[in-house]
């Protein structure tokens, strides 16, 4: 299977003519990754055009509902019928900045389930002490962030999650977690699916990694068995980065 490279541009770029830019860049490149664009919700229109279908796309955000009166959000129904087949939910920048709680996660993620968009659910601490390992105190903040997400989802044949681990302390800092560290939380994390989902099945979810994954330590995470691939954030609108990244 090909590993997944989830490109999250956050509220990047600034214009549209960047973004058009950056998706020629993307549309040029022939990866060996499995290429997830996840552009500001303006920019999915374009990102549809430029892109066509050798690429697919992922929004930032939705809501739980098809039709409600509910200003400035949109809907899953409205993502599909754009081609966008998944959507990060519950990324730590909108659970501290904006106060998304996990039950509004949840929300999401059925939503998205019956709507057939493939959820793309981050997790992870906020802090970590220096040395501190994955501690039990770490291991508990990441089974009970997991236990309120997935609180009532059954899992259903066929249908696919995906898990990125992203401790808040690694995103944007330009300091990863440790590959050995990022292999252990994987493991955490599927003993915790394969606990929770009676009828589990591994081929049901898969685990990411994201926290300043950049062009220069991208292959030390994709090389880890257990690792489906990587979410990448700030070098992911950086030319240079992306071109770099597009050619692993
Ligand atoms: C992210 O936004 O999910 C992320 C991982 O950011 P960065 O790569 O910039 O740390």
């Amino acid at each position: 299977m090909k590993k997944y490279l989830v490109l999250n541009w956050k509220m990047n770029p600034q214009s549209l003519k960047e973004a058009e830019e950056l998706l020629k860049i993307i549309k040029n490149s022939s990866p060996s990754l499995k290429i997830i664009v996840a552009p500001p919700f303006i920019y999915l229109l374009k990102a549809k055009e430029i892109l066509k279908n050798k690429y697919q796309l992922a929004s930032q955000n939705v809501f739980w509902h098809n039709r409600y009166s509910m200003t400035g959000e949109i809907s899953p129904k409205m993502l599909k019928s754009m081609g966008v087949n998944y959507v990060i939910l519950g990324h730590s920048e909108r659970q501290i900045n904006l106060k998304e709680t996990l039950s509004f996660v949840n929300l999401k993620i059925k939503a998205c389930l019956l709507n057939n968009i493939i959820p793309i659910v981050c997790i992870g601490e906020k802090e970590r002490k220096k040395g501190e390992g994955i501690s039990f105190k770490i291991k508990k903040i990441i089974f009970d962030q997991l236990n309120e997400a997935f609180k009532g989802i059954k899992l259903e044949k066929k249908k696919l999650i995906i898990i990125a681990y992203e401790p808040n302390w690694a995103i944007g800092k330009g300091v990863s977690e440790e590959p050995k560290e990022v292999e252990e939380m994987a493991n955490l994390i599927r003993f915790w699916l394969e606990r929770r989902f009676l009828n589990y099945n591994p081929q049901s979810f898969l685990v990411l990694y994201g926290g300043s994954v950049k062009s220069s330590n991208l292959k030390q995470f994709l090389n880890l068995k257990n690792i489906d691939g990587v979410l990448v954030g700030g070098a992911s609108t950086n030319k240079k980065e992306l071109k770099k990244m597009l050619q692993c």
